[in-house]
């Protein structure tokens, strides 16, 4: 820490992301990426893009609230667009929680208290219930915000939309934000109801389903008024946040929809199978509606099976709270990466039962 660094500062501990490793080939399940590439025509779009890099990039991002609002049936007003929805949340965040704070769950994403840190944003968390579902009667009554993930993040738990409707609800004079980021994967999406509430917030991602990781590109929608709030901290921050190569790629990848049907069916399949086989060995598996599996096994810790499952060159993620220590969070990828994945874990159990 430099003596420069502003006071309110001296605490922070910033999010960490997963290991982006560039040392060797991994199997990679740890950031729950797409395995698959983005969607024809993607590349080009970008490649197009490229030669036009003197130039901004619209403020406006016209291009990509067209292309959003059109898939969800909103008009371009519902719809801010950030540098992957990490920024979306950080824009909403400034907008509106300084005064209110905000409610999240005691097992959510990670992001979520940082930013709240960074912000100097007042949160408390509400335990999830024994089984690592959400009940939103935990939120009734409430003096604050709330946030939730649906699925939630390291869970991979879902809320059924007329959960999330009374949540809304039951807190209409604050502020609800549902971050969608893996709704693809089974979920049913809250943006229908950004028409009927004005206090409802969605955030989604090209993050996952849409095989854009690395492209940064996320959604807020919601009422106009809100919108216009959000835009205006967007504006306030840095106008050309998202880059012009990402808007069309994105906007090319929007158009897509069966290629995008296409990988999630995929990415649907190879979870139920991975989730059916883990189960066959032993593990605990949560239900899961996202592009991932919380799975714990009674032989063998969390953190060490993630060590081992690096040592054979597959990684996986392993979070230190508390109540989910004793798991691995597992990103699905194609069948034939499960295939590895499940051969490794099966060798993992046998040689610690050779061993005790
Ligand atoms: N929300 C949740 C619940 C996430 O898990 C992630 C991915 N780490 C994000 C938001 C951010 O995704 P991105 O910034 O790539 O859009």
């Amino acid at each position: 820490m430099s003596r420069f660094l502003s006071r309110a500062l001296a605490g922070l501990k910033p999010y960490v992301p997963g290991e982006q490793p560039q040392d060797k080939k991994y199997i990679k399940l740890n950031t729950n990426e797409s395995p698959y590439p983005p969607a024809k025509g993607v590349a080009e779009a970008t490649y197009g893009q490229a030669e036009k890099l003197n130039l901004y990039s619209d403020p406006d991002c016209l291009l990509i609230k067209r292309a959003a609002a059109a898939v969800c049936g909103l008009g371009t007003g519902n719809v801010s667009v950030g540098n992957g929805s990490d920024e979306v949340l950080a824009h909403i965040f400034r907008a509106f929680l300084q005064d209110t704070g905000v409610a999240f769950p005691d097992v959510t994403y990670g992001f979520y208290p940082v930013l709240c840190s960074l912000l100097g944003i007042k949160y408390k968390t509400v335990p999830l219930r024994g089984d690592f579902s959400i009940d939103v009667s935990d939120y009734e009554g409430i003096d604050s915000a709330v946030c939730i993930a649906n699925p939630n993040a390291q869970t991979g738990v879902y809320l059924a939309p007329e959960k999330v409707e009374e949540l809304v609800l039951q807190n209409r004079g604050r502020l609800v934000i549902v971050d969608e980021a893996y709704i693809d994967f089974g979920g049913s999406s809250a943006v229908p109801l950004v028409k009927k509430y004005d206090n409802l917030i969605v955030v989604q991602t090209m993050s996952k389903s849409r095989s854009l990781a690395g492209a940064r590109v996320g959604f807020a929608f919601a009422s106009k008024q809100l919108i216009s709030d959000i835009e205006a901290v967007r504006c306030s921050f840095n106008p050309y946040n998202v880059n012009r190569m990402s808007m069309y790629a994105a906007a090319m990848s929007l158009e897509q929809d069966e290629y995008f049907r296409s990988c999630v069916d995929k990415i649907v399949f190879a979870r139920v199978y991975t989730a059916t086989k883990l189960g066959k060995m032993g593990f605990e598996v949560l239900p899961s509606r996202a592009n991932f599996l919380l799975a714990r096994h009674s032989g063998v810790g969390g953190e060490e099976l993630y060590e081992k499952l690096k040592e054979r060159g597959i990684l996986v993620r392993h979070f230190g709270d508390e109540r989910i220590k004793d798991f691995v969070r597992v990103s699905v990828g194609t069948r034939a990466q499960m295939d590895e994945f499940l051969n490794a874990v099966q060798k993992i159990l046998e040689e610690r039962d050779a061993e005790g």
